[in-house]
Formats: structure tokens, sequence, C-alpha cells
């Protein structure tokens, strides 16, 4: 390890800075995570807990979530996290949408190999007793995993330290130069800095993140329980995601959805919303979200969005809700690219995610950046 007090200092103990803190203690490096909270309370406790592939762009990003998606079953037995394996469904209401999800099937899934299933007829029938049927068609994608993010961090935070891995919560990092980091617990020596700081653009490496003219944006977020009782295990999505998520948004098919939203829902567009729906190991229901971008996160939430978000997941999930949670979100978005490894200063490298899919891509951006550093492999880009 040399003078330094340890081989890869980490501010963040988001997602982002445990998949690196893991991809380094895996190599038997000595590491340090630093956490300005008591408990990590950022995006990645705030998430849908989705891991995704199926929606994912094809190219780097579907890379990274497949190399996640193994990175994510490896970790869940080490960790012990309770993550459901049944995979996504992503329900077609109208025309335009099950025409999108058929295209997907039968073009860019075959000849990438995404794994899903186009769920029709009895097998749309058969799902869940029936509770779907009034969808036009389901894409499933056999290769996305649910964790309940509240619960897994903490868990995989214990299973850090146990392979070694130094966390000092409460401890802001003030500053990083070269070989150093000024926190408010004293200063540490460290061979490696990785900055994992989320959508915080301010504290550390002002200047640096600056030039990347990064956002951030806002969601709103419920937890919910059905009336009537739905054992639901698959993480929900409907045709309104898909021109959101880059595997879908650039086929031609996806113009009629895009004309479909702002004729006859134009309140969604304008807040963003489409409806994600994730199981929580207590049989119920993250729901959410709208899309609210700007360069600070406004603390208000509109009543109005929440009622469009209930109203949608009663339709999809055909019954009635009752309320258990509201949150706020807030993701890192819009950089130059959906993600920016950046070397900010002598061995002091920055890794932001810029769009909402840190689940599904960060354990492979950690584990392939910590290769870099380590002269094992490429720096991740989006080339
Ligand atoms: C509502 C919502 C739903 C989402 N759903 C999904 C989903 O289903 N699937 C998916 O793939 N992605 C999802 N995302 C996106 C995903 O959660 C993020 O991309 C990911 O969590 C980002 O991880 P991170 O570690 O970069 O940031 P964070 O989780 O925000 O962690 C950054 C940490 O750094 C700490 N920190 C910052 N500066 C300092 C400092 N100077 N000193 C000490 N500590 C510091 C912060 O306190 C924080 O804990 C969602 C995001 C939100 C908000």
């Amino acid at each position: 390890m040399s003078q330094h007090d340890c081989d890869l200092l980490i501010v963040g103990a988001g997602i982002l800075g445990l998949a690196h803190a893991w991809a380094g203690v895996r190599r038997g490096l000595k590491v340090r995570v630093f956490e300005r909270s008591h408990t990590p309370l950022g995006a990645s406790i705030r998430n849908f807990g989705q891991a995704l592939v199926t929606g994912q762009a094809p190219g780097p990003m579907l890379d990274l979530a497949r190399q996640s998606h193994g990175l994510w079953a490896e970790l869940g037995v080490a960790a012990g996290l309770a993550i459901k394996k049944q995979g996504s469904l992503v329900f077609a209401r109208t025309e335009a949408e099950e025409a999108l999800l058929e295209a997907f099937c039968v073009g860019r899934a075959q000849s990438l190999g995404y794994r899903t299933e186009l769920l029709r007829g009895a097998a749309l029938d058969n799902l869940y007793e029936g509770r779907f049927a009034h969808h036009r068609g389901a894409l499933h994608g056999l290769d996305d995993q649910q964790l309940f993010s509240r619960e897994a961090l903490p868990q995989i935070i214990d299973y850090l330290a146990g392979q070694g891995v130094e966390f000092h919560f409460s401890t802001l990092v003030r500053d990083v130069e070269p070989g150093r980091a000024i926190t408010t617990a004293g200063r540490f020596s460290a061979r490696h800095i990785i900055v994992c700081s989320g959508h915080d653009y301010q504290t550390l490496l002002a200047e640096q993140m600056a030039g990347l003219k990064p956002s951030v944006c806002r969601l709103q977020m419920l937890r919910a329980r059905l009336v009537q009782p739905l054992d639901l295990q698959h993480a929900v999505l409907t045709g309104l995601s898909c021109v959101h998520y880059g595997a879908f948004s650039d086929l031609p098919e996806a113009d009629a959805i895009n004309l479909e939203i702002r004729r006859d829902y134009p309140q969604l567009e304008e807040h963003g919303i489409h409806l994600l729906i994730s199981p929580t190991p207590y049989g119920d229901l993250i729901i959410g979200d709208s899309h609210d971008y700007g360069v600070d996160a406004g603390p208000f939430n509109g009543e109005d969005v929440d009622e469009l978000l209930i109203g949608l997941a009663e339709h999809t999930l055909g019954g009635r809700l009752q309320l258990v949670e509201r949150w706020q979100g807030v993701y890192g978005a819009r950089g130059p690219a959906p993600f920016s490894v950046l070397p900010a200063a002598e061995g002091v490298t920055a890794v932001l995610m810029h769009t909402g899919l840190g689940m599904s891509v960060g354990l492979g951006l950690g584990e392939r950046t910590v290769a870099a550093l380590l002269g094992e492999g490429e720096w991740p880009t989006m080339r």
C-alpha cells in the first residue's frame, strides 16, 4: 500500500461509490468510503430499485447493464440481497404502444440479443389471474431485476465492511487534491481518489463539474398498497416509458406514442410523467414518476402530479390504491452523456451519472473504472 492511508478513497456511499468500493476490495485494495450523512440518503435509496437491461440503448449503456446484471447476481448472493429475478413487464395500453413493442421484439431485440418475449392473448390473460388482461400486450424483459434499495444499500455496506472496507459516515469531504482528501474527520492520503458525489456539483471539483453543464432531475414518488391485494413479482412499466428509454425511443414507432401523449395526455408530457411500479418485499408498491429538470431541485411537490400517477397506476393494476408514503428523489441529469468519468486531477477521478439509470449500470461502471485505474482495462466511455 506504500505511504498512503489507503489505496482507494471514495467520496459518496450511493450505488456508484459502493460499486467502486466493491471493485477495489475484490482486488485486495485497501478502501475507505466517506459519506456525509449517517446513512446514504441520496438517489440510490430513493429509487425504484429496477436494474434494467431491456430498456437500455444499444451500445455502451446496454453493455454496462449486461455486465451489471451479472454483478448484481454475484453481489446479491454475497451480501444476501432479496433480488426479484422475474424480470419486467412493459404493458401496451394503446395500439401505438403495442406496435412499438412488436417492432422491438421482431427487430432490435433479436438482432442485439435483448432477452424478451411478447405476451398476448392467453399468455396475457393468464398473467396474475387476468389482472392485466385489459392491456393489448406485454413485453416481458427476462433480464431485468428488482431490488428494494433502502434495504439493499445498507446490506451492501455491511457486506463491504465485513470484507475490510472502512466506512466514515457523517463525514463531509471538504476538498480533494492529488493523493489527499480533507474531511471533517481530518486529512487522509490515498493512491487513488474517486468522487461519486451524485448530484452535488458544488462541494468538490466544482469548476471541473461545471464544465459538464449538468443539471438535476426531481421526481415525485409514492408507496402504496392495493386494496385488492396482488402478489406482484415483476417490475412494471407501460408503453409511456418507451419514449424515454433508449432501447425503444429512436424506433420509428415511438413517434405515434409521442403524438398520442401530446394529443391525449398533455399533462403527462408537461410533468414528464411515465409510469413505473416496483414491488417491495412487503407486498406494497413503489410508484412514480415525474421528471422536473433544473439547476436546483425545487422543494414543492404538486398534488396534481401525484393524482396523475395514482390514476395511471390504478388503471394498469386494475385496482384501487391506498397511499403509504410520498417522497422526492433527485438525480444528476443532462450532462454531456448518460455518465461521465472525469479525470479531475492527478489520481483524482469523478464518476457521475447524468441519467436515471445508475442502479442498472452502476456496478459495471465501478468495475470498469477501477480496472482502468489499475491499468487492467479501458476507461468506460460512451464511444
Ligand atoms: C426517484 C428515483 C428513481 C430512480 N429509479 C431508478 C431505477 O429504478 N433504476 C435505475 O437504474 N436508476 C434509477 N434511478 C437513478 C439512480 O438512483 C441514480 O442514477 C444513482 O442512484 C446515482 O448513484 P450515485 O451514487 O451517483 O448518487 P447518490 O445515490 O445520490 O449518492 C451520492 C452520495 O454522495 C454523498 N456525497 C456527496 N458529496 C459528498 C461529500 N463532499 N462528502 C461526503 N459525501 C458526499 C451524498 O451524501 C450521497 O449519499 C432513480 C433515481 C431517482 C432519484
